[in-house]
């Protein structure tokens, strides 16, 4: 009876075991009649953010980029780029024809963790004696040794209210940034002033969100991008608008006729998303809790950490993991590249995951349990995969590329155009059922029809190099760029 007494209790714990992920399923569900309503929601706050300055939780910021590269750019232009995990500094030449871009050099560095709460003087001081060494590494021989003043374009992967092209202040830090001392700054000043302490003849001459990086590089390449979406540590997306349409600035002088918008979807709200408890603690815990509330479900930097919270909950509710190893209270420690590398795991007795546990205190799991796991890592990307989908769709049926014919002129129903959406992003291009997903979900959204006409075309420190043509086609450059 004892032996009885015991597996029944363990059936028990499963059972609850399995409960959880079972809510975790149900709140997590997004029917295609949900990601409909999302597209909706999404395009109705787009142009609610376009009308009035607040008037939605999409802030639609102006970027003052209208004029997008079109491969005719000459010169030499470098780009600082600080994202999310990483920071980029490249240095590209540009021939005058597409074919001759050539990436002269590129370095890619981790962002210290001590960096996220200094404070402004460390953050640009850091930012300055990296560029500073990137260019010393040029040696005698090069430009450096003619004293011309290089053109740099910042890509800042944070939210900013842009006065003009090369200025604008932070509006609010996201992604576990917490520098002080920021509120009010102007961002490119701030580099600007930490260059010339340095004595760097180096001129800010844009200031650039990766989004519009992004979409920058891909029309570059491809005339038909007209849209732009990040899925790296956070996310954010953005697309070329009609000025006119703008309200909130009436007539933002544009030679085009139209402007590139930074949409900060991340900051996208309904109350129609699929939340769970997870999503609320973890936003209650956050740095900036209520806010980024579309951020924390498709975001690379939190998808992890829902995963993270499930596990902790079924481990304090049974002892499936064993006893609750302390290291699984920790905020995002189980990084989403562990789940990817879990919900990937090809292995007959899934020992990816068995090892990925291990780090996590947890050791000794039987494969039943490694099963559930990855159970787990598939309901949160799955659903985060889709969510993405559903905005894409949403700029879509904005800009009337969706197929509805509400778009801008009667005939786009029957005149489907091609339609380039660039999108950059380790969780996108690292993930291969993150992406599969998205992919899946976009097809399913826009119908067979329309999605045929829809590119998604994944791209690799567009960003960075996008940015770095916007000021080799902007009007700003005050200086002669040299060859
Ligand atoms: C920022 C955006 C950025 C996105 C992707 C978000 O947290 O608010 O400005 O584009 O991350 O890097």
């Amino acid at each position: 009876t004892v032996m009885v007494r015991r597996r029944m209790k363990r059936r028990r714990k499963w059972r609850r075991v399995v409960g959880i992920l079972k809510d975790l399923e149900e709140s997590c569900e997004t029917p295609l009649g949900r990601l409909r309503q999302m597209v909706d929601a999404i395009a109705v706050e787009m142009q609610a953010g376009l009308v009035s300055e607040g008037g939605s939780k999409l802030k639609m910021l102006l970027t003052f980029v209208d004029d997008l590269p079109n491969g005719s750019e000459r010169g030499t232009y470098y780009a600082l780029h600080l994202g999310g995990s990483y920071f980029r500094i490249i240095r590209v030449y540009l021939g005058g024809q597409r074919s001759s871009l050539h990436v002269q050099d590129v370095e890619r560095h981790c962002i210290p963790a001590s960096l996220l709460n200094s404070t402004s003087e460390v953050l640009f001081d850091f930012l300055a004696s990296s560029l500073q060494r990137f260019i010393e590494k040029e040696g005698h021989e090069s430009i450096s040794s003619r004293d011309v003043k290089r053109e740099l374009a910042f890509t800042f992967s944070f939210p900013v209210k842009q006065t003009s092209l090369s200025s604008g202040v932070l509006i609010k830090w996201t992604k576990g940034f917490a520098i002080s001392e920021m509120a009010g700054e102007d961002i490119a000043e701030c580099l600007q002033g930490a260059l010339n302490k340095r004595g760097l003849n180096i001129h800010v001459a844009a200031l650039v969100n990766d989004t519009v990086g992004a979409l920058s590089f891909g029309h570059y390449h491809d005339a038909d991008t007209i849209a732009a979406v990040v899925f790296g540590t956070g996310s954010n997306a953005c697309y070329l608008e009609r000025t006119n349409a703008i309200i909130k600035c009436q007539n933002p002088r544009t030679t085009s006729g139209s402007m590139v918008v930074n949409m900060e979807w991340g900051n996208f709200w309904s109350s129609r998303l699929p939340r769970t408890s997870y999503d609320i603690e973890l936003d209650a815990e956050s740095l900036n809790s209520n806010d980024m509330g579309f951020e924390k479900m498709i975001g690379g930097m939190y998808l992890g950490d829902i995963v993270r919270r499930v596990i902790l909950r079924m481990s304090q509710e049974s002892d499936i993991f064993g006893p609750i190893p302390s290291i699984l209270s920790t905020p995002f420690v189980l990084r989403t590249n562990s789940v990817s590398a879990m919900h990937e795991d090809d292995t007959p007795d899934l020992q990816e995951v068995a090892r990925i546990l291990k780090h996590l205190g947890v050791s000794k799991v039987p494969l039943k349990v490694r099963k559930l796991v990855v159970k787990i890592c598939d309901v949160v990307t799955r659903r985060a995969a889709r969510l993405a989908a559903a905005g894409i769709a949403g700029i879509l049926k904005k800009v009337g590329r969706d197929g509805s014919g509400g778009g801008r002129r009667k005939s786009d129903k029957q005149t489907m155009r091609r339609t380039v959406v660039a999108v950059e992003g380790g969780l996108y291009s690292n993930y291969k059922m993150f992406r599969e997903y998205m992919d899946e979900a976009l097809r399913d959204i826009l119908g067979d029809n329309v999605a045929q006409h829809v590119v998604v075309k994944a791209m690799e420190d567009g960003s960075s190099i996008g940015s770095a043509l916007l000021v080799a086609s902007s009007h700003s450059v005050r200086t002669i760029p040299y060859e």
